[in-house]
């Protein structure tokens, strides 16, 4: 947590390809003693009194507080705890997906790890999906395009061809946010979907994702209207009457809302429940703001670290980190 990009250093704080990985996670207790540097990067602190003493150690990878004889692994309390499949096998998880550039199906894990059920692999990724986002993140900031779009999916759980498929498509609303860096390129990117293009949903996702002072820019839609009441610097552009298309005026939302739909079709096939689709938005935000990452391996030594990740020690040096 500690660690900024710029001092992880690739053959040492994460594998360089697959062979190193099968190298340093030969077992779960291997998989064990790195989750506890990602975890305690400055040395054990007690969970439960916060002791930060070394701890005593056992088989395992069990480790005992000096203090309050608390006993657990690096996994206690995380998304990796209790869970009936080995670590090892989570890691190649992490591997894989990271590994992929456009990330994988609970199908395509399964066959690739031998996963003995779909249940199981969906169920992983979905748990991968929800550490891909940090709780209290920074907010965007600089000059920021805010827009909506809609994007299609169908009901995986109905398999349908033809007109029935037809029937059983919805759309739902994105909202997106975007960084514009000048003099040309894109930023970071905030996701969030949306009931509706209302002020009641799009103000609150803009307040947080976005650092107040900053220039948003957005549509004429009535539901920006208050931004400057909120300490943004706003920029209207009606489209209405203009003969700028929307990837002229608003480059940076065209582009991630293009992108965003590919992925959702492609690595997805669309088969996207609604009521899952925030979490998919929250693995392309991951993927998208590490798009510059050096190597995919850092992608996976930053998910295993959001994975064992737990509040509120996390939270506090997040804060300090400001990374
Ligand atoms: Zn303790």
């Amino acid at each position: 947590m500690s660690n900024p990009a710029s001092v992880l250093v690739c053959g040492r704080d994460y594998p360089r390809d697959w062979n190193q990985f099968l190298d340093w996670f030969a077992d779960d207790e291997a998989c064990l003693s790195y989750l506890e540097q990602l975890r305690w990067p400055e040395g054990f602190v007690c969970p439960r009194c916060g002791e930060e003493a070394e701890p005593y150690r056992s088989t395992r990878g069990r480790l005992m507080c000096r203090a309050c004889r608390y006993q657990g692994t690096a996994t206690a309390g995380t998304m990796l705890d209790k869970t009936r499949t080995p670590l090892r096998t989570w890691f190649a998880a992490a591997w894989y997906l990271t590994n992929q550039k456009h990330g994988v199906s609970a199908l395509g894990l399964q066959r690739v790890l031998g996963i003995g059920s779909y249940q199981t692999s969906w169920a992983m990724l979905h748990r991968f999906r929800s550490a891909m986002i940090r709780p209290g993140r920074e907010r965007l900031s600089g000059t920021v395009e805010v827009d909506e779009s809609y994007v299609w999916m169908r009901d995986p759980s109905k398999l349908l061809t033809g007109a029935k498929l037809k029937n059983h498509t919805s759309r739902s609303l994105v909202a997106i946010a975007v960084e514009i860096q000048a003099p040309k390129g894109f930023g970071r990117i905030r996701l969030r979907h949306v009931p509706r293009d209302s002020e009641r949903y799009l103000l609150p996702f803009i307040c947080e994702a976005v650092e107040p002072g900053s220039r948003v820019h957005t549509d004429g839609l009535a539901a920006y209207r208050s931004l400057s009441d909120h300490g943004y610097v706003h920029h209207r552009r009606v489209h209405l009457g203009s003969t700028d298309p929307a990837h002229v005026s608003m480059p940076g939302v065209h582009r991630v809302a293009s992108l965003l739909k590919r992925w959702l079709l492609g690595t997805h096939q669309g088969a996207v429940q609604p009521n899952q689709l925030d979490s998919y938005l929250d693995e392309f935000t991951f993927r998208f703001n590490r798009r510059t990452s050096r190597s995919r391996g850092l992608l996976f030594y930053r998910l295993l670290e959001q994975a064992v990740m737990t509040h509120p020690v996390t939270y506090r040096r997040i804060a300090a980190r400001k990374a």
